[in-house]
């Protein structure tokens, strides 16, 4: 007997069977459902048997076989799916942190070249092959953190900081670009805000450079703000709110709502302006996320763009009171 045969008479075997045991145990009027499988053929039934009256009955039955077997293969595809992204992410995470090693080595040795002695030339030559180092060493850790994020391999650290300290190290990353364009850059820390906080000062120092750097980046006249506030959440928390307010190109309404997604850049032209990968800000939100906070823009089309994140941390035994402005 072929195969198809034999499935035949198994099903209406299995048919024969159910309708006896509907029927069987049919009382009263109303509808009963069944799901009826026979695990060695993977033949399934749905029956629906419906009573009219004491003696009518209808009986719809439906071999759900073929669905079944549809979601078990879906359900095993999207696994496979997952499984191959995860390998991927894994794979990315591990090459970006293998290239970073030996390009620390050649960043590491230019700079010493450059304390030799050397013809401008070669000074020139030596200083090129240094910054763009950098800028890679840039896109390799952006691609290292984004790719960390998706295998949930992000590592926040608890310890003792000083967030003024954090906010002026930050600062101190982006001064030279915003005083070749000459914009002012400032930071206020509202009164009142617990300067010695627990959490992870080099990840916070990392968004907030991220921001200011976008945010030197699109403005061309004007200034740059970092302001620091917080508000008491309870259960011995503090919610710590940061924000970096540019006075620069702004982004339009319709573009706010992908601006944080990966590789999302408010147009084409932006990467060929002003370089920049589209990561930045979905690596911000991740790692925001990570410690349990929120991070948003307000912004204005030519205007300015206020980017700010909430870190929720606990409260502090003795909270510092900052003075009121500091530049
Ligand atoms: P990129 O590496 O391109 O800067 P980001 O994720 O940091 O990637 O930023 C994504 C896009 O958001 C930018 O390309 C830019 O279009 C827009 N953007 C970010 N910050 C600002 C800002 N302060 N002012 C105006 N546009 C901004």
């Amino acid at each position: 007997m072929g195969d198809q045969m034999r499935q035949r008479w198994c099903r209406m075997g299995f048919v024969s069977l159910l309708v006896l045991m509907i029927f069987g145990g049919a009382t009263g009027t109303g509808a009963n459902d069944g799901l009826l499988s026979s695990g060695e053929s993977g033949i399934a039934f749905e029956a629906r048997l419906t009573q009219y009256g004491p003696a009518e009955f209808l009986l719809i039955l439906r071999d759900i076989s073929d669905i079944q077997r549809q979601a078990r293969a879906l359900e095993q595809a999207r696994a496979e799916a997952e499984a191959a992204a995860r390998a991927k992410s894994l794979f990315l995470a591990n090459m970006s942190h293998e290239i970073r090693t030996p390009l620390n080595a050649v960043i590491g040795m230019t700079t010493l070249l450059l304390d030799t002695p050397m013809s401008e030339d070669q000074r020139d030559f030596t200083q090129t092959i240094r910054n763009s180092g950098e800028s890679l060493l840039e896109i390799i850790n952006d691609i290292l953190d984004y790719s960390k994020a998706d295998v949930g391999r992000l590592e926040i650290e608890q310890h003792g900081f000083d967030l003024r300290r954090c906010v002026e190290e930050a600062l101190d990353l982006v001064t030279p670009q915003a005083q070749a364009k000459q914009l002012n850059l400032a930071y206020l820390i509202e009164d009142g805000t617990p300067e010695a906080l627990v959490g992870d000062a080099t990840r916070v120092r990392q968004i907030l450079a991220n921001l200011l750097s976008n945010a030197v980046k699109f403005t061309h006249q004007g200034e740059v703000l970092v302001t620091v506030d917080a508000d008491p959440v309870g259960e011995g928390r503090v919610c710590v709110q940061l924000a970096v307010k540019d006075s620069g190109i702004g982004i339009a309404a319709e573009h706010l709502p992908r601006l944080f997604q990966s590789f999302s850049q408010v147009d084409a032209s932006t990467t060929r302006k002003f370089g920049g990968t589209g990561l930045g800000l979905s690596i911000c939100k991740r790692l925001v996320e990570a410690m349990g906070g929120t991070i948003g823009v307000d912004s204005v089309a030519g205007q300015g763009s206020t980017f700010w994140f909430e870190l929720p941390v606990p409260q502090p035994d003795q909270g510092r009171l900052a003075p009121p402005l500091a530049t």
